[in-house]
């Protein structure tokens, strides 16, 4: 299972001995060969076992750096899934100069996509409406694509994307090589897919590979609500995604936590583009506990330390459930997995009854009602980043370096192109704010607010 075993350059294997990746996980083992020989691929592997490094490597392995065209597009649902497989495939791409690795998605200037893809990149990572739009305006252009890869393929080829999909598909070579990847395919979707590869292996990892860790547990309810703050009481997860249905239903469901003093946050298509970047950026560096999700926005979401998911609608399929439990339990880690049901969904809930999941009522949950959850840290915002040259040094040290800050009360510093934002123990924010709003970051001023 040592990567040294697959024909990659020195250079490679060193980045990826970098990166911690030390030995593949099986999909990486049984796909990579394949890929970098050309082939067609229809890969399943269990949520969370390395799908991005294994179609990332075989991808970059491929790539021509001399050749300044766009040689491999790789398709995703959400922006936000893009931009976390855009940043797997640069830390892979740090074996070798000048790799130029792209975003194209919506609710970003379309100008600037314009611009940077006047520069040239080598590989595209997009969602299907804006990529389609660049290609109908000729600002994209995919003749000498090499590689076309479905990240989440399941959900890129059902009704919802589809159509957007193939008309991308129509702007690229037959000769291309096409990797579809996910956790689950529906037949309906198996049939689909034939029509967009040529001769594809079929890849099933789940046979040799160990199931995920994740603790199983069914909870008939007949006050969701307050069984959500019971479970929470319980279990003291440090930071849970809780699933519902419909985008309507996440934002009532944050709102009414809130209301409740539980913290809470929702993430679903509804908000702006810059809305759901600070809702993740707060959950991820532990300022919100809660995320609150539909499924098309948590899709593919890789976030470190999970400790729960609570269903609080049921999924409308068990590929669904697959999807959401598998935020937890990811890379080898422990996860719970709550799933919350009515009485009137209990035939529904029938179809998921095997030995490793457990049933409770609510009645026998010892937790308190009453509960609240605080964050430990607050967000601070800072109107500059990578554009201003900002580093993460240049902030610790402007929060710091007078003593005022102790260094143990910032927590994770995330740059961005604009804007930059820092964790601060919650018990120090204002002390922090104030401080950095007299003090100059690298000599200059900065306007700067706490989410
Ligand atoms: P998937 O797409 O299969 O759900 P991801 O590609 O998001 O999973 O990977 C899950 C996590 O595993 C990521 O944090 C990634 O950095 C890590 N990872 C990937 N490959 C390896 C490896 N060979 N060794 C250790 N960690 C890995
Ligand atoms: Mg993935």
């Amino acid at each position: 299972m040592n990567f040294s075993k697959l024909p990659l350059s020195k250079a490679m294997l060193d980045t990826l001995e970098k990166l911690g990746y030390l030995s593949m996980t099986p999909i990486q083992a049984e796909s990579i060969p394949h890929i970098i020989a050309a082939k067609d691929i229809l890969a399943q592997a269990k949520t969370g076992s390395g799908k991005t490094a294994a179609f990332g490597i075989g991808v970059l392995h491929r790539l021509d750096v001399k050749n300044f065209r766009v040689q491999s597009l790789v398709l995703c649902p959400t922006r936000e899934l893009a931009d976390q497989v855009a940043k797997e495939l640069r830390k892979i791409a740090k074996f070798q100069h000048n790799v130029k690795i792209l975003t194209l998605c919506g609710g970003e200037s379309f100008g600037k996509q314009f611009s940077s893809l006047s520069h040239n990149a080598h590989i595209v990572v997009g969602t299907p409406g804006r990529v389609l739009k660049h290609l109908n305006k000729g600002s994209l252009e995919l003749t000498n694509m090499q590689t076309l890869v479905l990240d989440e393929a399941d959900r890129m080829l059902d009704m919802g994307f589809f159509e957007e999909v193939e008309a991308i598909i129509n702007f690229t070579p037959k000769s291309r090589q096409t990797l579809l990847f996910s956790a689950t395919y529906e037949e309906s979707v198996l049939e689909i897919s034939k029509r967009v590869q040529h001769e594809p292996l079929h890849i099933e990892t789940h046979i040799d590979e160990s199931p995920n860790d994740i603790e199983e547990i069914f909870i008939k309810s007949d006050n969701k609500e307050e069984s959500v703050v019971k479970v929470l009481s319980l279990y003291k997860p440090q930071n849970v995604i809780v699933f519902t249905n419909t985008k309507l239903a996440a934002a009532e469901l944050a709102q009414s936590l809130q209301t409740r003093g539980i913290d809470a946050l929702a993430i679903h298509g509804d908000l702006e583009q810059y809305e759901r970047n600070d809702v993740l950026v707060q959950f991820a560096n532990g300022s919100c506990p809660i995320l609150v999700a539909t499924d098309v926005a948590a899709r593919g979401l890789d976030i470190k330390e999970l400790s729960m998911v609570l269903n609080f609608d049921m999924a409308h399929t068990k590929e669904t459930y697959t999807h959401r439990i598998g935020r937890t339990g990811r890379a080898g880690a422990q996860g719970i997995a709550i799933t919350l049901y009515e009485q009137s969904e209990s035939l529904k809930v029938e179809e998921y009854q095997n030995d490793e999941r457990s049933f409770k009522r609510d009645e026998e949950l010892e937790g308190n009602s009453t509960f609240t959850l605080a964050p430990k840290n607050v967000t601070l915002v800072i109107e500059g980043g990578k554009k201003d040259k900002l580093r993460a040094g240049d902030i610790l040290g402007a929060l710091t370096g007078t003593g005022v800050v102790s260094g143990s009360s910032v927590g994770k510093i995330d740059i961005y192109d604009k804007q930059s934002y820092v964790a601060i123990k919650s018990e120090d924010i204002e002390k922090a704010l104030t401080h950095l709003k007299r003090n100059k970051i690298k000599n200059k001023n900065f306007s700067i607010w706490a989410l």
